[in-house]
């Protein structure tokens, strides 16, 4: 498990994150999983604030390696907000921050939390407005829109993001963020269409 290969960069998520989230608690779960939960609250530009979320982050197993991100979890809003849809929320309430390989985020630097906490931030204010135009379409019947550019969900998402890249090498991460080399997880799955 990498936090207890590198404690010292577990230390140091745990120190990012308990600056940044309320309630933060950390630890390692049944699944051997590290993990850091938390309240985390969205200002408007005035300083008012917007949300508080509950959010779980869960380290990938071989973190930090070939650039996998920690998921992230949202385990507040449940009741309020909808995972359907453009709201770029997995069934299990994972967030669909990005496509790994397109986030400018270097996860083997030892910072690299800070600018999750950044993605975060303005995926939850996006996300904020999706709801309240989804919530909208109930009685308009229009189809909610997501705030600002972003790509298809999921897999088609993916494949945008690879095809834009032009060209990713064979033994490169895959940009999915498995974890895996390109040529053995998307490069395969492209050639198979
Ligand atoms: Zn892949």
């Amino acid at each position: 498990m990498w936090h207890e290969a590198d404690p010292v960069r577990w230390k140091r998520e745990q120190a990012i994150a308990s600056k940044l989230l309320g309630d933060f608690e950390s630890g390692i779960d049944s699944n051997r999983t590290a993990y850091i939960r938390g309240t985390f609250n969205v200002y408007s530009e005035h300083g008012h604030l917007y949300e508080s979320a509950r959010l779980r982050i869960e380290y990938p197993k071989t973190f930090p390696v070939r650039n996998q991100p920690p998921s992230v979890y949202l385990e507040s809003h449940r009741d309020r907000w909808k995972n359907s849809g453009d709201s770029h929320i997995e069934s299990d309430w994972r967030l669909c921050l990005f496509v790994p390989g397109e986030s400018g985020i270097d996860f083997s630097s030892p910072t690299s939390l800070n600018d999750l906490f950044a993605v975060i931030y303005t995926f939850l204010l996006k996300q904020r407005i999706y709801q309240k135009r989804l919530a909208k379409t109930l009685i308009t019947g229009d189809v909610a829109k997501w705030p600002g550019e972003d790509r298809s969900h999921g897999e088609q998402g993916i494949r945008e993001a690879i095809r834009a890249m032009g060209s990713v090498g064979r033994n490169a991460p895959c940009p999915c963020g498995s974890g895996l080399k390109y040529k053995k997880c998307h490069m395969r799955k492209f050639d198979r269409r």
